[in-house]
């Protein structure tokens, strides 16, 4: 029996529209072949250029679709020169994230032989981690909302039991399907400053109640400061990282810098309904309107996509549809022969996205 899912489409800004359609397009040509689930995406405009257009940056159609999709694809949103009137930042994926309590920002840290990164791999390492960020609360609590005053400023660090039980569980889960996979050992490490600050001793000690109830996985600790010296000196030792906010902020830009720059990261806002993928780099309006952007991080995303709406839905065959597009995205980066100019190649935006089809179909 087939299954059908809706995908909300958010185009965004800058480039957006230029690295999503071409990677539509791939899950289009994925889904037509495939028997046992089909996809349908609806267009939800939203962003920067919108609001400018309109004066609504996320239309309450739009997060209408959003809400009733079964998963949601964004590009990204906010342009440097549109803001509203009291001069704070357009972005729409941010009240996506708070309406639809997507709590687990999801950044996955990858580099195999022969794709670019700063570091050189050991001989049979390669870097394949996860970087959980809880996304709701934590050090961001207080966003925007800060007191200021003449002499002094003071911002809320904000940990809850219900956030964070919930990310813990998402994150053991994860950890269990990693291992499944064959990817991962099953192992979950709890990133926090449990040293200086309470809330996050009591951040650890819910950590570690989840822990004692998934004997079938193992898990430490670590100090934030300490992991990020450990990303850069043994990466591949890590499995599934789990920290708060700001912490996570912070060390998801090393662990795209360990990737070789923005233009490979994915990433996904998860919660218990719904889920958001997009590339972690922002619209570049810098390029945008020249064909030249990288899509690799969003198709990546997508393929993240496929694989969280099989194990959600139990869908055998869309996971390993995410894994082979995932794989083949890898392939194109690893081979060199077609990269985008911020890798170092002179393809277009479309010409790299071919590429991925070609090698989707050539496996
Ligand atoms: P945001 O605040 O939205 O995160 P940002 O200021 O961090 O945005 P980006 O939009 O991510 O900036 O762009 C940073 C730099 O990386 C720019 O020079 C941009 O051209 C480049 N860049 C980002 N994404 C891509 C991409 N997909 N392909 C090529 N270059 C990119
Ligand atoms: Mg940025």
């Amino acid at each position: 029996m087939s299954q059908n899912f809706s995908v909300a489409v958010f185009e965004g800004d800058g480039i957006g529209p230029e690295i999503t359609g071409p990677t539509v397009d791939i899950l289009k040509a994925i889904a037509a072949e495939s028997n046992s689930y089909g996809l349908t995406f609806a267009h939800a405009p939203a962003g920067a250029a919108h609001y400018a257009k309109t004066g609504e940056s996320l239309p309450e159609q739009s997060m209408k679709v959003a809400r009733e999709s079964d998963a949601i694809l964004l590009s990204a949103m906010g342009l440097p020169d549109v803001r509203y009137p009291d001069g704070t930042e357009i972005s729409p994926q941010i009240d996506l994230r708070k309406a639809l309590t997507l709590f687990a920002g999801v950044r996955p840290v990858t580099v195999k032989p022969g794709q670019p990164s700063p570091l050189t791999l050991p001989p049979g390492k390669q870097i394949d981690f996860v970087l959980i960020r809880e996304s709701t609360e934590g050090l961001f609590y207080t966003q925007g909302r800060g007191e200021v005053s003449e002499n002094e400023a003071r911002e809320t660090l904000l940990i809850t039991r219900d956030i964070s039980e919930k990310l813990f569980r998402f994150a053991f889960d994860l950890a269990a399907t990693r291992k499944a996979a064959g990817r991962g050992r099953g192992h979950v490490t709890c990133v926090d400053k449990a040293n200086v600050f309470r809330a996050f001793a009591f951040f650890r000690d819910l950590f570690d109640k989840e822990a004692g109830r998934r004997s079938d996985l193992t898990s430490d600790h670590a100090y934030v400061d300490a992991m990020a010296l450990w990303m850069v000196q043994r990466p591949w030792d890590f499995d599934v990282l789990v920290t708060e906010n700001m912490f996570g902020d912070i060390l998801s830009d090393l662990g795209a810098g360990l990737m070789g720059g923005l233009g490979l990261a994915p990433s996904a806002d998860i919660g218990l309904d719904h889920a958001v993928f997009q590339p972690c780099h922002g619209s570049a309006p810098d390029i945008a309107g020249q064909g030249v952007a990288n899509p690799f991080a969003m198709i990546l995303s997508a393929a993240m996509m496929l694989d969280w709406l099989g194990v959600k839905h139990d869908n055998l065959a869309l996971r390993s549809d995410g894994q082979r597009l995932r794989e083949a995205t890898e392939a194109v980066v690893g081979s060199g022969a077609v990269l985008t100019r911020d890798l170092g190649g002179r393809a277009t935006t479309q010409e790299a996205a071919d590429a991925v089809k070609a090698q989707l179909w050539s496996q």
